[in-house]
C-alpha cells in the first residue's frame, strides 16, 4: 500500500464511516444528489468518509459532498482497476492497494461502521462481505442501508424471506438496519455520547 498524500494521518483517532455505493456515472440525478447530501451530512457531524477512491458515479458524489463541506475523505483505490475507475484528484488521502480484497480489508480497518448507498454488483459484494465478515467475527461494526427512493426495498424483502425460511438467522438479519433519513441514520451509526 502506498500513500499518494500524507495529510491527515490515517491513524488519527476519529469517527470514520466506510461508504459503499455505485461507480456508474450514468446513474440518475436523484441518486447523485442524495449521495452528495449524504457526504455533506457526514462532514457536518465530523464523520470521515472511507470509500473506494474513484471520482465517478455516487462514489464521486459522496466524496465531493463531504469535501465541499470541509470534511475528510480517504479513498482506497485498487491498482487492478487501472483506468476503469479514475482516482479522485482532490481527496484528503488516496491509498493505493493492489487488489479488491485489500481494498475491503483496508476500508474495514479504517472505519468503525459501514453504509451502503444505492449501487450495483460491486456495492452488493461489499455489503455482503461486511455482513459475512460480521457473522464470522472479523469485525463488529454496525451496518446500514441508506434507502434512497426505496432502492433497497426488494433486497430487504429477499433477506426477510431468507430469515423467515431460517437460512439467515434473526441475529444476522439484525446486523443491518435501513433508513431513508440521513441524519437519523448517521446518529444511529454514531450515537452521541451521553454527557457525564
Ligand atoms: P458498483 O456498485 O458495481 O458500481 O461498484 C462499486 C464499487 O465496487 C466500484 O469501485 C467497483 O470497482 C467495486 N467492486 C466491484 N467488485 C468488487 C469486489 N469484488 N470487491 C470490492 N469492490 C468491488
Amino acid at each position: 500500500m502506498t500513500l499518494a498524500s500524507s495529510s491527515p494521518s490515517p491513524s488519527a483517532p476519529r469517527r470514520r464511516l466506510a461508504v459503499y455505493c455505485g461507480a456508474n456515472d450514468r446513474v440518475g440525478a436523484k441518486y447523485k444528489e442524495a449521495a452528495y447530501a449524504f457526504g455533506a451530512a457526514m462532514a457536518a457531524r465530523d464523520i470521515g468518509v472511507v470509500y473506494g477512491g474513484c471520482s465517478t458515479g455516487l462514489m464521486g458524489a459522496v466524496a465531493n459532498g463531504c469535501l465541499h463541506a470541509g470534511g475528510e475523505v480517504i479513498g482506497v483505490l485498487p491498482d487492478v482497476l487501472g483506468e476503469r475507475e479514475p482516482g479522485h484528484p482532490g481527496l484528503s488521502q488516496l491509498l493505493r492497494v493492489p487488489d479488491m480484497h485489500t481494498r475491503k480489508a483496508v476500508m474495514t480497518a479504517f472505519a468503525s461502521a459501514f453504509v451502503a448507498l444505492p449501487g450495483g454488483y460491486g456495492t452488493l459484494d461489499e455489503l455482503f462481505e461486511a455482513l459475512t465478515w460480521r457473522m464470522i467475527g472479523t469485525h463488529a461494526h454496525p451496518i446500514a442501508l441508506y434507502d434512497v427512493d426505496g432502492y433497497w426495498s426488494h433486497l430487504v424483502q429477499f433477506i426477510d424471506k431468507a430469515t423467515s425460511e431460517q437460512l439467515v438467522t434473526q441475529a444476522a438479519r439484525d446486523y443491518f438496519f435501513v433508513d431513508d433519513d440521513t441524519g437519523r441514520l448517521l446518529d444511529r451509526l454514531f450515537p452521541i455520547p451521553m454527557p457525564r
